[in-house]
């Protein structure tokens, strides 16, 4: 906070962290000063043409935010919010989610203040290609590699994937884009099913099943559209989606067919209200969020600090009773402790919306064997992932004293253990 006092977003998701590591942090003091600052920060200018021929400057970051692992991987994010402090924030994350992982992996994340919506696809190619101009110079095969986030969908994927190989020449990269298609569309919904695996697995020790389950979700965008999926899958009745500006409520829960109009509707870049106008008993909200609603499950999956305080006493009088975090630090810091109060169970991103994270040994398996993994096998893989880090969580939780079946136990668990393993791995390297 010292050095960096307004980045209010690092600061809160560095405190969320140390808090928890209070039974290691004697041994490991040392070793967290280091970790907490990144190894580099890359800020560059990102001029762009739009289509009546205007310029427009935007700010691209990319923060590495630690190497000791592996390579420096993390996705990108264009959105109008982005600054310094929630990339910062965003890679320290990255880096704790993959130390958590059995993967050798480092942290880093990106992006833009740029943001797509209501551009052309030409204006969305020409930003990608000025910000793939000034980034490809600080980044190498095997070092860095990109994945999507708020914003970077497969066709930003594209855009500067084309970039990176025309500057290059380079085919190897970095971006998820060269992996075969099975591997591709299962990545974008790794994160939302995994999402729901965890829940599931979290409910069994709980000796609950999600079958029935009412469950808010906030987000139509990829994380929420394949959470809502896996819900719909596995019999739970997902009633909310929204969007930065509402939410929609179908009090019948939301179906396959029901889901697929709101992709469209999302597609199609309209408002969720239009979905009413099929579904006329569901309910539209301008400028509201969808946490006071009845349900026993919340599945935040649009942005950070997305549940502040009053939305968390909204959520705990719905009676909510398990949070499952989609989003990387939904709660500001004063609705966590509402919500830690009440005892609601916490399923915590860093664990519980890694499932992304697993598509790249699977992806590394698939090129290195030249064999084409089914959707089955991919997804059973998946499934065993998330199981591992559940079970990781626990383990390392019971081990600190942090029971099974206490609300925080996962919280816990997942910061104690992701921390220790990349701590170790810089005390061995000499701290460097
Ligand atoms: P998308 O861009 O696909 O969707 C984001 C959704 O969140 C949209 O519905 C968007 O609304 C909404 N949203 C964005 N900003 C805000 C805001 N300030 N307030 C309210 N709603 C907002 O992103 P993803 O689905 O990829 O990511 C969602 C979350 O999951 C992010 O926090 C991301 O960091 C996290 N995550 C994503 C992973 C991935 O692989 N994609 C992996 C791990 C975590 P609108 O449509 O109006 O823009």
């Amino acid at each position: 906070a010292r050095r960096d006092p307004n980045e209010a977003e690092f600061i809160q998701a560095v405190h969320e962290v140390v808090h928890t590591l209070e039974p290691v942090l004697t041994k490991y003091a040392h070793v967290l000063e280091r970790l907490l600052e990144p190894e580099c920060i890359i800020i560059f200018r990102v001029p762009w043409m739009d289509d009546k021929g205007e310029i427009h400057v935007n700010r691209g970051f990319r923060v590495n935010f630690c190497q000791a692992l592996g390579p420096y991987k993390g996705g990108l994010r264009f959105h109008p919010s982005v600054n310094l402090s929630i990339i910062k924030f965003l890679a320290f994350d990255q880096t704790l989610k993959h130390s958590l992982t059995p993967l050798n992996l480092g942290g880093a994340r990106g992006g833009s203040d740029f943001d797509p919506k209501g551009k052309s696809d030409n204006e969305v190619l020409r930003f990608c290609q000025s910000f793939m101009e000034e980034l490809y110079r600080h980044i190498k095969a095997h070092q860095d590699v990109f994945t999507g986030d708020i914003g970077v969908n497969s066709r930003e994927v594209g855009y500067l994937f084309g970039q990176y190989r025309r500057l290059t020449g380079h085919f190897d990269v970095c971006l998820l884009w060269w992996a075969s298609r099975n591997i591709r569309s299962i990545a974008t919904a790794a994160t939302g099913y995994g999402l729901v695996y965890f829940a599931k697995f979290l409910l069994a020790d709980l000796n609950k099943d999600l079958r029935g389950l009412r469950c808010v979700v906030s987000g139509s965008g990829k994380v929420a559209m394949h959470a809502l999926e896996k819900l719909i899958n596995f019999g739970a009745v997902p009633v909310t989606v929204s969007d930065s500006k509402s939410y929609l409520l179908d009090d019948d829960g939301f179906d396959n067919i029901k889901l697929a109009l709101i992709k469209e509707i999302k597609f199609q870049r309209k408002s969720l209200r239009e979905y009413t106008k099929r579904y006329s008993k569901a309910r539209f909200y301008e400028d509201a969020k969808p946490w006071g609603e009845k349900c026993d499950l919340a599945f935040p999956c649009a942005t950070q600090n997305e549940i502040n305080h009053s939305d968390a006493l909204a959520l705990v009088n719905a009676g909510c009773q398990v949070l499952i975090e989609g989003s990387d630090m939904p709660c500001t810091t004063e609705a966590a402790e509402v919500i830690r109060k009440a005892g609601i169970f916490i399923a915590p991103s860093k664990a519980a919306n890694a499932g992304g994270v697993a598509i790249t040994d699977l992806e590394a398996m698939q090129n290195s064997s030249c064999i084409q993994l089914s959707a089955e096998t991919i997804d059973a893989q998946l499934q065993d992932f998330v199981r591992t880090m559940y079970l990781k969580c626990l383990g390392v939780a019971n081990e600190y004293g942090f029971p099974r079946g206490a609300p925080e136990s996962l919280v816990y668990g997942a910061n104690i253990a992701s921390f220790l393993r990349v701590a170790q791995a810089l005390l061995e390297q000499g701290c460097v």
